[in-house]
């Protein structure tokens, strides 16, 4: 996994370059949509907008200061609040990853899930990549009281599911954020599938031994 304070500026815009390619490769975010950021010492890198995550120059990633503005690159996602919002309440997170991936944003539609925590334990890997999952309440896109939602719901989870819009993951590592996006999605896969099954989710106990054993 890569530390951020001994990457630099160039491995972390190729490194959102590469993952950005293989999250798209394999149909996790289409078209234009999804996006992409790591905190730099003096701001971030985030994917630009209206870009295809699989085809991302990492010479062109937009760099913006901790206000938003433009430092260099193209403009930046519309989306850059979200990521802004979720770095502002947890210091230690390095990278995020904000998709609209299928089976999340399904999951992120169900009526009658559990808002604070939207899916069951049913995996050890789950557990420890993503842990708690709550909901963030749907506003339109680009409304600012979405940023807020986020800000207030990012203090206590690093992974988060925006209702009916998609999964918002952050990570110590950009390798880190992404592989718990993944886990989420193959999770919400299996949640759905298993609609209408009894599942036997891991017991709180179980969890817990999770938890210490690999703490986040
Ligand atoms: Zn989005």
């Amino acid at each position: 996994m890569t530390n951020h304070t001994a990457s630099s500026e160039r491995e972390l815009r190729e490194q959102i370059s590469m993952h950005g390619k293989s999250l798209f490769d394999r149909g996790l975010t289409g078209g234009a949509t999804g996006n992409i950021s790591v905190r730099l010492p003096d701001g971030l890198l985030v994917t630009p907008t209206n870009s295809c995550l699989g085809r991302i120059d990492p010479d062109r990633i937009s760099k913006i200061d901790s206000l938003g503005n433009l430092i260099s690159g193209d403009k930046p996602s519309k989306e850059a609040f979200l990521h802004h919002a979720m770095y502002s309440v947890r210091q230690e997170s390095q990278a995020i990853v904000h998709l609209h991936s299928t089976y999340s944003v399904a999951v992120s539609c169900l009526a009658d899930a559990n808002p604070d925590n939207l899916m069951p334990p049913m995996t050890a890997y789950y557990v420890m990549r993503v842990g708690r999952l709550p909901l963030v309440p749907y506003f339109a896109p680009g409304d600012r009281l979405l940023a807020e939602a986020v800000a207030d719901h990012a203090q206590h989870a690093h992974s988060l599911l925006l209702a009916n819009h998609g999964p918002v993951v952050a990570g110590k590592t950009l390798d880190a954020a992404v592989y718990a996006t993944e886990e989420l999605e193959e999770t919400a896969k299996l949640f759905l599938m298993l609609q209408g099954h009894n599942i036997r989710p891991l017991s709180e106990a179980q969890c817990q031994d999770l938890r210490e054993r690999f703490p986040t």
